[in-house]
């Protein structure tokens, strides 16, 4: 393990229990979490779990409807300098984990744009799939903001993952985009040439490379447009840098830093 001693928490803290899990791949793996008190949250938004005095935030998959916060995790192995994530590697169900009593983040919805681009890479949708399963079970969410009916929204989901295992809800996505003609999704797999990707028969390439002409096609006004990008510094940052000089609005959030 990562830590031999336990750093010491400070403020305030409560607990979850872990009441289910999904492993998808080797080092991706979902949690179904129970908090011990109400926890409230804006779709969008994270919270912090701990184990052993190691916390880290993670953004929340769930709609604040539903019963249990769903989380979508990487492992990033011990060799690879992970702390937190190892640890949790191992939690089983009934295992209890601290949480902090607040979410937090402003990588919300904004709905002051009529279009949503949702960029992001594997782990990098979760706030994406809150915001969607928010907006598709509660009819008002978000409050109605100036100039934009409910009935103008549209989104569009384009993720980019190396293997086409780590989507992680293209199988939600896939069935949200047949459902709903206001709602996209475009899933990328980066190393399209490799065994693992063997059957994989869509678009290929870094999804970051593609934003630009899959947001041309769809001839929307850039003015009522927010691109959003979420997980991969890299990946952001070049998102980041293809809309900078335009009309587009663009809102980040960064899982990690890429100097770390
Ligand atoms: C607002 C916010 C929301 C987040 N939401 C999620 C989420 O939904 N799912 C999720 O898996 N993680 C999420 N993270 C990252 C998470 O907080 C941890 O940093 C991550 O799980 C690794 O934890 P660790 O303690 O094992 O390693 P850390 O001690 O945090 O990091 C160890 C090293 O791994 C790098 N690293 C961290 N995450 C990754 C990664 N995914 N891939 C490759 N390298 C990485 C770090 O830069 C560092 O060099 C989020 C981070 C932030 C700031």
């Amino acid at each position: 393990m990562a830590e031999t001693s336990r750093p010491t928490l400070k403020g305030r803290i409560t607990s979850c229990e872990l009441v289910k899990r999904e492993q998808l791949t080797d080092d991706l793996v979902k949690f179904w979490i129970k908090p011990a008190q109400e926890f409230k949250f804006k779709p969008g938004q994270y919270c912090t779990i701990g184990v052993d005095g190691i916390e880290r935030p993670y953004s929340i998959s769930s709609s604040p409807d539903e019963e249990f916060i769903e989380l979508f995790i990487e492992i990033v192995p011990v060799e690879h300098g992970g702390h937190l994530t190892p640890l949790l590697d191992h939690q089983e169900v009934g295992a209890q984990m601290t949480l902090r009593p607040r979410a937090k983040g402003i990588f919300v919805l904004q709905p002051q744009f009529k279009h949503h681009i949702f960029v992001g890479t594997v782990t990098g949708v979760v706030p994406y799939i809150s915001m969607l399963r928010k907006f598709l079970s509660d009819p008002s969410w978000p409050e109605p903001a100036d100039g934009v009916a409910r009935d103008d929204y549209t989104f569009h989901v384009l993720e980019g993952a190396s293997y086409h295992d780590e989507f992680g809800y293209d199988v939600e996505l896939t069935d949200l985009a047949n459902k709903h003609d206001f709602i996209s999704f475009y899933p990328s797999v980066s190393r399209p040439d490799e065994e693992r990707n063997a059957n994989w028969t869509g678009a290929r390439g870094r999804i970051n490379t593609l934003v630009e002409d899959y947001v041309a096609d769809l001839g929307v006004v850039p003015a009522e447009t927010c691109v959003y990008a979420c997980g991969h510094p890299q990946m952001i940052e070049d998102v980041g840098q293809r809309f900078e000089s335009t009309d587009y609005t663009f809102v980040e959030e960064r899982f990690w830093k890429e100097d770390e």
